[in-house]
């Protein structure tokens, strides 16, 4: 728990920064450069890290994500392994979805429950715009093969951006709707690598909300626990539509997460300026009780809330895809 008597149960578990896309709005067309294969955390590590997190400090679902984690070799195994920890965490992913139709369902076999799938746009040359690579039909096909492996849900994340995929809101809604998938919408974030983020180009929940109303009619149904996602019942249908306002409602004041990087750091906050290093820890030979104590010093020194909106914003120096978004 803490200061303010927020308790983080949910881990956001970076596999990789490493990504076989190039989203406009998360990273420039040449890449990053990636970290050194020997700073990221092996299986071992997050393990007993993951170990600690759900033995003692009250971790109870994780969620991987990069990066791309389906580029992280052996990720059944590693699911595997996660699961039959005890107690176990609840386990999801987020993936841009390319290679998912493969592995779907040695992921759901391994123990996953759920999937994020990434998707801005339905339009194969716009999403070859929008990613830098051709890759609609991959991503479409992971969709279909994660329904079918009973993944439940499977989610569809867009990020809408003026100009370049908002008149697709509502067709998004449709396209999710007609086949069993739960849409969420995500306000655009500082937190690309270019520093390239610009508030007019973000298109606000309430803009979004307007763009599906004038296709849908919305009941709206809240928050689902602490999720950041409000939600509105599609009227007429089973579905559900939900929408992260994290620059316009932030929700700070419900936050239970805490993210671990792919190299080892833990942040208690997407955009905290302070990481522990947990790599150095358990490298160093720390026991349980030390990285345990690291965590819960991490915790305690969260903020009240990020500062998007005030003048006095610092972006954090790691981009999204080496945080773990
Ligand atoms: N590669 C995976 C994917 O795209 O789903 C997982 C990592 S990605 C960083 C996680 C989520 O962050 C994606 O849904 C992506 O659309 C979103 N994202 C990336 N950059 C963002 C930004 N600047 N603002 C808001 N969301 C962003
Ligand atoms: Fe890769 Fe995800 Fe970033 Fe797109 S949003 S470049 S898929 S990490």
């Amino acid at each position: 728990m803490d200061r303010f008597g927020r308790v983080h149960t949910d881990l956001r578990l970076s596999l990789t920064d490493r990504c076989n896309l190039r989203c406009t709005y998360c990273m420039p067309a040449e890449g990053l450069a990636w970290l050194p294969k020997d700073e990221i955390l092996g299986d071992d590590e997050i393990v007993r890290l993951v170990r600690v997190a759900t033995e003692r400090l009250g971790i109870t679902e994780v969620r991987l994500t990069g990066g791309e984690p389906l580029v992280r070799r052996g990720l059944p195994d590693l699911i595997a392994r996660l699961t039959a920890l005890d107690p176990a965490p609840e386990l999801s992913i987020t993936t841009n979805g390319i290679g998912l139709a493969r592995c779907a369902t040695a992921l759901r076999e391994a123990g996953l429950s759920r999937v994020n799938v990434s998707l801005d746009t339905l339009r194969p040359e716009r999403f070859a715009a929008i990613t830098r690579r051709d890759r609609l039909a991959d991503v479409l096909a992971g969709l279909r093969a994660a329904h079918e492996a009973g993944l439940d849900p499977v989610k569809v994340n867009a990020v809408p951006v003026r100009g370049v995929n908002d008149d697709e809101i509502a067709d998004l809604v449709a396209f999710a709707v007609d086949n069993g998938y739960r849409m969420r919408f995500i306000e655009s974030m500082p937190l690309d690598a270019q520093g390239a983020w610009e508030r007019d180009r973000m298109v606000t929940a309430e803009e979004i909300l307007e763009r599906i109303g004038e296709r849908f009619s919305l009941t709206p149904v809240g928050r689902e626990d602490n999720a950041p996602a409000e939600e509105w019942r599609i009227d007429g249908t089973d579905s559900v539509v939900g929408v992260i306002a994290s620059v316009t409602r932030p929700f700070c004041g419900s936050c239970d997460r805490v993210r671990l990087t792919a190299d080892g750091q833990l942040r208690n906050c997407l955009f905290a300026t302070e990481e522990s290093d947990l790599r150095a820890l358990l490298r160093g030979g720390a026991d349980d009780d030390a990285v345990e104590a690291a965590w819960r010093s991490c915790i305690g020194g969260k903020a009240r809330g990020h500062a998007i909106n005030s003048e006095d914003f610092r972006r954090p120096d790691r981009p999204m895809s080496a945080i773990g978004g």
